[in-house]
């Protein structure tokens, strides 16, 4: 039996109760729609129309901002459902966008955007990453001129979640200098904007969710859309959002985990072979003991973070550790599991195959694990 979130103390009857609201959404109305949004590549943006309307895009907002001024710990649950049901990107991301506006927006600016980021009128994006600057975020190079009222903004981005189905995005641009104080965050509204191309890229996993590549050629974003409307300060606002996004990551893992493991029990216990199923050979049973342990430290230690967060205690550097190390253990578990598939494991409509091949890029993005490792060993 996993420990699934409910079992912590930070899961009091209010945040079960909303737990299995959204899961019922999400199992009614999510669930049985990933196939064909795999299948196209992307979610259609008008789906979290309804799931704002439940009040599940942004719990955590204020109420004046269209959510309910709840805990973390909500959106921890939202990521966790959604990560069930293989969904786990396009909301994850929207959120942490949302995020900077909540912290650093002017009150003019969370006026504009927190309440139509609640509802899912407005889904949202972060484009940080280059061709030419990736876990060296410093390098960025895209441009933001200031000319008259309006930031022209010439460059381009890569690998960005939401870049196709998104229609705010907070872009990361140079708006001075060389290096991060040369850094500020632009957000712009993207529909219709001329001078803005965003192309869907093909990956190995993750289908369910667009990765784009974008282009700005001049392109106008109003001066007034400067997060925080003081220029340089885009570096500092990136930093601060780590550990809630580390987390993220870490329930994201925690859940595929739990998934891989209960899948593959159930494999096994059916699949026969030699005058039995897969379950009466004692190394396949040894297996499942090892990744059900897995599965088990890995919960524990994300409800840990979990429970911090909640606090205001939890530290960079155990949400970096978090990262590296559930995403590690996600990547090994949905590997063993894959295994004990045989060549049905192998094949693109099992399950098991879906969760190996998207845990993959959960080691790379969100900060590469050798850069949090990097960054934890700096605090040692
Ligand atoms: C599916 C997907 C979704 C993504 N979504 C977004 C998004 O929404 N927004 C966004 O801005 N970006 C996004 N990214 C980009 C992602 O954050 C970057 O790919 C990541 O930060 C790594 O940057 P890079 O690809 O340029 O690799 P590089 O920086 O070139 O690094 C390559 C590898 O070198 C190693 N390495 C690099 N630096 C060090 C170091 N200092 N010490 C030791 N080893 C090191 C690591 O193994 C790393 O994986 C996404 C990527 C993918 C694949």
């Amino acid at each position: 039996m996993m420990p699934r979130l409910h079992q912590h103390a930070w899961m009091d009857a209010d945040i079960a109760a909303f737990r299995d609201a959204v899961r019922r959404y999400v199992d009614a109305e999510i669930a049985p729609h990933v196939a064909d949004w795999r299948r196209q590549g992307h979610v259609p943006r008008e789906v979290w129309r309804g799931f704002g309307a439940m009040g599940f895009l942004l719990p955590e907002l204020p109420e004046p901002w269209g959510g309910a001024g709840a805990p973390l710990a909500y959106q921890m649950v939202v990521t966790d459902e959604l990560a069930r049901a293989e969904v786990s990107g396009t909301v994850a991301v929207h959120t942490i966008a949302a995020h900077y506006i909540l912290d650093y927006g002017t009150p003019e600016q969370q006026a504009r955007w927190l309440p139509r980021l609640a509802s899912g009128e407005l889904l949202a994006g972060i484009a940080m990453t280059e061709p030419g600057a990736g876990s060296d975020l410093k390098a960025v190079r895209t441009r933001a001129r200031r000319d008259g009222d309006d930031y022209v903004v010439d460059g381009s981005k890569v690998f960005i979640t939401n870049g196709h189905s998104a229609n705010l995005l907070v872009l990361v641009v140079r708006t001075g200098g060389e290096g991060s104080k040369g850094v500020s965050l632009l957000v712009a509204e993207t529909e219709g904007l001329p001078g803005f191309q965003a192309r869907i890229l093909e990956k190995i996993g993750m289908h369910a969710s667009d990765t784009c590549e974008l282009f700005f050629d001049n392109m106008r974003v109003p001066a007034a859309n400067l997060l925080g409307g003081v220029e340089g300060q885009g570096f500092a606002q990136l930093m601060s959002q780590l550990p809630y996004e580390r987390t993220l990551l870490a329930v994201g893992a925690a859940a595929a985990i739990d998934l891989a493991v209960a899948l593959t029990l159930d494999h096994v216990k059916q699949r026969q072979a030699f005058g039995g199923t897969l379950w009466d050979l004692q190394t396949v049973r040894f297996t499942l003991a090892e990744v059900a342990t897995q599965a088990h430290v890995v919960r524990s230690f994300v409800n840990d973070c979990i429970q911090r967060l909640h606090d205001g205690t939890l530290d960079d550097s155990a949400a970096f550790m978090a990262k590296w190390w559930t995403t590690e253990q996600q990547c090994q578990v949905t590997d063993r599991c894959l295994q004990l598939f045989g060549g049905y494991g192998y094949m693109a409509e099992t399950p098991i195959a879906r969760l190996f091949a998207d845990a993959r890029v959960q080691k790379i993005y969100g900060g590469a694990n050798e850069i949090m490792k990097d960054l934890i060993a700096r605090t040692l």
